[in-house]
């Protein structure tokens, strides 16, 4: 009953049911000015969470202008860097603070278990505070010049920086993206995917109560066709933040070339996750089941592919199978679930199709590839084994929570494998032979590489893609470089 709730869940629930949720534009929110809104829905159920305001073109073009406007006062541009700073921690602390209610938010919203979304939270407030330290450490430089010449680099912020997001972690690539772009001075106008945006909406919230001023960052959800589009084709966005999938990033780069936007994108993956026969096995296969399975397999850098030397095929098929049999697919509100549902009915019939796609080319199902239920979009694990790299389900991205088996014949085999895919995002490799990892990692065509684990991160750590799977790295310092852009001033002394 709602009584025993705890205080961040009846808070989310509160915030839920306290109306229609609007735009946020130039410090108010507003609603669109179409007056059209649309739905959420619990993935987990089916049912409305409730409606927000629909962004169309006109409400972009109201957010931009507010944007510039932020952009050119004293009261953003001109403040000190401690201020950012202190801006930053502010939210952090916030976001801290509402921990629960966010992470409650997030579940409701987009469907993982509400375990990992209290950790997600905690997650973004690492976000602004290894942000928040940035601001005082923008340097430019001063270079060498003969003696009657000065000559120095300023690091400036880019201007409005339009930023669009997936659904899969939606507080996290917030975070990611608000943190960088305010750190270093720029303003923003942030749309969230449609499928779950409401954890954007709560996190701009906290930011404004952190004393962000007005216009500096204004959210604006609404459909990619619509909203989405008129971001990336604005003359006045000066640079665009990307995250989703490579088609519609290839749509984004065609449409910055009107006015020479900077463009960065975080795209799709289908990685790689290599086991030699000299690593702990038990270890690499029993991370190798979280790697496919984590979020439901809604993960860019998920380990889809999982290549096992041919002495070990029959052991990692059994003891793969065997454990993702265990994970509890259900309610993400229960402690013990492994799986919530998939983000929508269209996201699961993908996935359900791709199924169907493996079996008639010829991969063995060998657990899973089944729909759980009738009420939510629950898929179960599902493991092929004997795939070849032909095969649709080894070079596409499925974003559900099916592994494909690949056995390999020796090193070389296995890196030109692992590489033989025109994604290149994140890889793993498993082996107790230093050389042997540092070799294979150095070979593996991709943004990151794990040895000996999967799927771990630090703010500190850039993240992004070879190949189709992304244009520059976000976090670490190299995002400061994608939020600036430098001058070089030279004077006749
Ligand atoms: P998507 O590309 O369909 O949508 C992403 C965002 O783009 C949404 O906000 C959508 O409304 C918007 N959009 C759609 N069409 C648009 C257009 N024509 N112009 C401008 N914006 C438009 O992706 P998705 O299905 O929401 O997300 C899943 C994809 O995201 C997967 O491919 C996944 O790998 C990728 N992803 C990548 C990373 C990463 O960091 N590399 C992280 C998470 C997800």
């Amino acid at each position: 009953t709602v009584s025993t709730l705890a205080p961040g869940h009846q808070k989310a629930l509160n915030w839920i049911k306290s109306g229609t949720k609007r735009l946020l534009i130039g410090g108010k929110w507003v609603e669109s000015q179409s007056g059209k809104t649309f739905a959420t829905v619990n993935p987990a159920t089916g049912e409305t969470l409730t409606h927000i305001a629909e962004a169309g073109s006109a409400d972009i073009d109201a957010a931009v202008v507010v944007a510039r406007r932020a952009f050119e006062s004293s009261s953003w541009t001109g403040i000190s860097p401690h201020a950012r700073t202190r801006l930053l921690l502010k939210i952090a602390e916030l976001v801290d603070q509402n921990a629960e209610e966010l992470a409650v938010l997030e579940t409701l919203d987009m469907g993982a278990p509400l375990s990992a979304n209290i950790a997600r939270s905690a997650q973004v407030a690492e976000i602004f505070r290894y942000y928040a330290g940035w601001p005082t450490k923008i340097f430019g430089t001063t270079n060498p010049m003969d003696a009657s010449r000065f000559q120095y680099m300023l690091r400036e912020p880019v201007g409005v920086c339009g930023l669009i997001n997936a659904w899969n972690v939606p507080l996290v690539m917030a975070a990611n993206k608000i943190a960088p772009a305010l750190a270093c001075g720029n303003t923003a106008v942030l749309k969230p995917a449609e499928q779950a945006s409401l954890t954007t909406l709560r996190l701009a919230e906290l930011i404004e109560e952190a004393g962000i001023p007005p216009g500096v960052l204004n959210i604006v959800p609404g459909f990619g066709a619509t909203a989405g589009a008129a971001i990336a084709a604005h003359p006045d966005i000066d640079k665009v933040a990307f995250t989703g999938s490579t088609d519609v990033g290839r749509q984004i780069l065609v449409a910055s070339t009107g006015n020479m936007k900077k463009v960065s994108l975080e795209l799709g993956g289908k990685s790689p996750n290599i086991i030699f026969p000299d690593a702990d096995i038990d270890r690499a296969l029993t991370v190798a089941v979280d790697a496919f399975c984590k979020n439901s397999g809604q993960i860019c850098s998920a380990g889809t592919r999982l290549f096992v030397h041919e002495s070990l095929v029959e052991q990692a098929t059994e003891q793969v199978s065997k454990m993702a049999a265990t994970y509890k697919v259900g309610s993400p509100f229960e402690a013990d679930t492994q799986l919530g549902p998939l983000i929508s009915e269209k996201q699961m019939e993908r996935v359900l199709s791709y199924i169907d796609v493996g079996q008639s080319e010829g991969a063995q199902l060998v657990l899973g590839g089944e729909r759980m239920g009738d009420v939510g979009y629950f898929v179960t694990p599902t493991v092929f084994s004997s795939v070849t790299n032909k095969m649709a389900i080894a070079q596409e991205e499925i974003f559900g929570p099916v592994l494909s088996i690949i056995s390999f014949k020796d090193e070389d085999d296995a890196v030109f494998k692992g590489n033989d895919n025109s994604y290149g995002l994140a890889a793993a490799v498993w082996t107790r032979d230093i050389s042997r990892a540092h070799r294979v990692a150095r070979a593996l065509k991709s943004g990151r590489v794990w040895i000996n684990t999967y799927a771990e991160g630090d703010p500190v750590m850039s993240f992004g893609g070879y190949k189709q799977s992304g244009y520059g790295r976000e976090s670490g310092a190299e995002s400061i470089d994608s939020y600036t852009q430098t001058k070089s001033i030279l004077m006749r002394l």
